[in-house]
């Protein structure tokens, strides 16, 4: 018996006035803070209701570096479709064995195979927000439900929909606080790091791969391409949907 797909989703939380106003002075005192400071005010400010989303990402594997030292015991996860490449979930394992933080691979209510004997075959080229919906944002939905903050690894100059993504802000999405520690960093700073500090990384980042997702809907990209181009390519979608409001 193939489970139905959950479109029931629990009401978002509000953010009060005074915490909007607490993010807004936060977010602008921040703005020239280390991303590793940034990191140690959202734990001592969420503690154990802070998490971290991590497609295992050049960013995200550079934050979960330093979560590593300030606080290894939060929670990350990764929304694990059932799409993502062999290589990604490989980087799991290695990062789990460098740092001895298990992310935690978080599954939608299907499986692939169940998934798509309910649509007749796999969505992500007919429907691809429909796929992403149902594979990605009920995850984060639900795990969320538990948490008053998240940090993820997006930066602002990746995307025109990145490009005013504050440090600390409240996510109107998922009605929880959203921290960026790299949100104004640039893609060479991350790597710098990464390459300096010998970070685990996803090896298809030397193969052209740069902004890494689910495999059909990922690939490599040409010198002079956007970052992001490699990203349901050849259509018009450019988000999964986490990021955008
Ligand atoms: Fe589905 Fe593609 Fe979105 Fe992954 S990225 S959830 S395969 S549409």
């Amino acid at each position: 018996m193939v489970p139905a797909v959950v479109d029931d989703q629990p009401e978002v939380r509000q953010a009060t006035p005074q915490l909007r106003e607490e993010l807004a002075r936060e977010g602008r005192s921040l703005e020239s803070a280390t991303p590793q400071e940034i990191i140690r005010w959202a734990v001592d400010r969420f503690g154990g209701k802070l998490t971290m989303a991590t497609a295992f990402g050049p960013e995200g594997c550079l934050i979960i570096h330093w979560l590593a030292t300030i606080s290894p015991s939060t929670y990350v996860f990764n929304l694990d479709t059932g799409y993502q490449f062999p290589e990604t979930i490989e980087l799991r394992d290695r990062i789990a064995k460098r740092y001895g933080i298990d992310v935690v691979l978080e599954k939608p209510a299907t499986t692939v195979e169940e998934y798509e004997r309910l649509h007749g075959g796999p969505i992500h080229r007919t429907d691809p927000d429909r796929c992403c919906g149902d594979r990605k944002l009920s995850i984060v939905t639900r795990v969320l439900a538990n948490y008053d903050a998240w940090m993820s690894g997006i930066r602002r100059d990746q995307s025109p929909d990145r490009a005013a993504a504050p440090i600390v802000g409240w996510d109107h999405k998922f009605g929880v606080v959203k921290v960026s520690p790299l949100a104004n960093w640039t893609k060479a700073k991350v790597w710098d790091v990464i390459i300096k500090e010998n970070v685990p990384y996803n090896p298809l980042h030397d193969k052209g791969y740069v902004s890494i997702g689910c495999a059909p809907c990922t690939r490599s990209v040409t010198m002079g391409e956007d970052e992001r181009a490699g990203r349901w390519s050849g259509s018009a979608k450019t988000e999964c949907g986490l990021h955008s409001r």
